[in-house]
């Protein structure tokens, strides 16, 4: 069973590890040591920052890292935990899922004290650290299989305070789209064990691909940063898309299973538009080339509703039923808020 040194319910700032039980071939006693970080500066609400939730997602374990080191009691109104690498052996290894159990931490809650290590990290995080925190922030991107408008994103819980506590919230990130979604594959999700527990969660799609744009990294950073401070655990001014001279955040949503274009076949995929353009019903948004029989004219890819391109496969050698595109709809705030 995971079990941890920290005291997070002790005043300052403490770096530590949430250790689990993991006997192999060359380490009998052997521990899985996940990095984490509390910080606690006064009363106030409790957030639990975590990345690396996808080992081969990059742009939250960098912030959090960073934010990690930079924070002083003095900072926090509250309390922040911080988990730069909340699936530590996938982020180790670069993979999606864990090397050592073939979990995805993504579809691993709410967990087993005593399961496999990725299922006890969740059930960790159930039982503990969920209960204790207010906010919870899990940041996502497209890892080495997806590539995304960097965006944060939301469930549309039912529950309609909530709901509009985490509309704001994923707005304070300031990016150019907040995006709508819906689980098209498989349950046993982080956000919707949070979402289930009445926080306020926000998740993140911030790019995709191994290779991490200077531009998406400050975005990762200083939205996490304008997160904080509008949830009134980070000390300081929040800071508006408007008073930065920008537009407002485009909302879209992809709700339904045909927003999620799958690969009827295998091939070589080709995208025929760039991400954030906008698609019709018809569009042919890409193509599937058969590698065996380049005579034989491209399977198309195409959109069954309008929207933004707000998603595409990063590998172009595609299997059949890999997702290659996800199309999202405008969507106002008010419409999000009642629907
Ligand atoms: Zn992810």
């Amino acid at each position: 069973m995971l079990f941890t040194r920290i005291d997070f319910e002790r005043p300052g700032k403490q770096q530590g590890f949430l250790q689990v039980p993991y006997s192999h071939n060359l380490g009998g006693w052997a521990n899985v040591m996940i990095p984490c970080t509390v910080v606690k500066g006064g009363e106030g609400p409790t957030a639990l920052v975590l990345g690396g939730n996808h080992g081969d997602e990059y742009q939250g374990q960098v912030a959090a890292m960073k934010l990690a080191r930079e924070l002083t009691p003095e900072m926090v109104a509250g309390r922040i935990i911080l988990i730069p690498s909340l699936n530590f052996p996938a982020a180790k290894a670069a993979t999606r899922l864990s090397p050592l159990d073939g979990m995805n931490m993504n579809r691993a809650f709410p967990g087993q004290p005593e399961g496999p290590v990725t299922s006890q990290i969740a059930h960790f995080l159930t039982n503990t650290l969920f209960p204790m925190s207010d906010v919870i922030i899990d940041i996502h991107s497209g890892g080495r299989s997806m590539d995304f408008v960097p965006c944060s994103h939301m469930h549309l819980v039912p529950d309609k305070p909530q709901r509009e506590r985490m509309l704001k919230a994923m707005l304070a990130w300031g990016t150019d789209f907040c995006f709508l979604y819906a689980d098209i594959a498989g349950s046993g999700l982080l956000p919707v064990e949070a979402e289930n527990q009445g926080k306020t969660v926000v998740t993140t799609e911030l790019g995709g691909g191994e290779g991490v744009p200077a531009s998406v990294h400050r975005i990762a950073q200083s939205g996490l940063k304008n997160v904080l401070i509008h949830v009134g655990v980070l000390k300081g001014t929040e800071t508006t898309r408007e008073g930065q001279g920008k537009s407002a955040s485009v909302l879209v949503q992809a709700l339904h299973r045909d927003d999620y274009l799958l690969a009827p076949e295998s091939g070589i995929f080709e995208i025929a538009f760039d991400l954030g353009a906008e698609v019709k019903p018809g569009d042919t948004v890409g193509y599937i080339h058969d590698l065996e029989r380049p005579d034989r004219t491209p399977e198309p890819i195409v959109a069954k509703t309008a929207g933004y391109l707000v998603c595409c496969r990063v590998p172009c050698l595609t299997n059949q039923g890999d997702c290659v595109a996800v199309i999202a709809a405008p969507m106002s705030v008010d419409e999000a808020l009642q629907a």
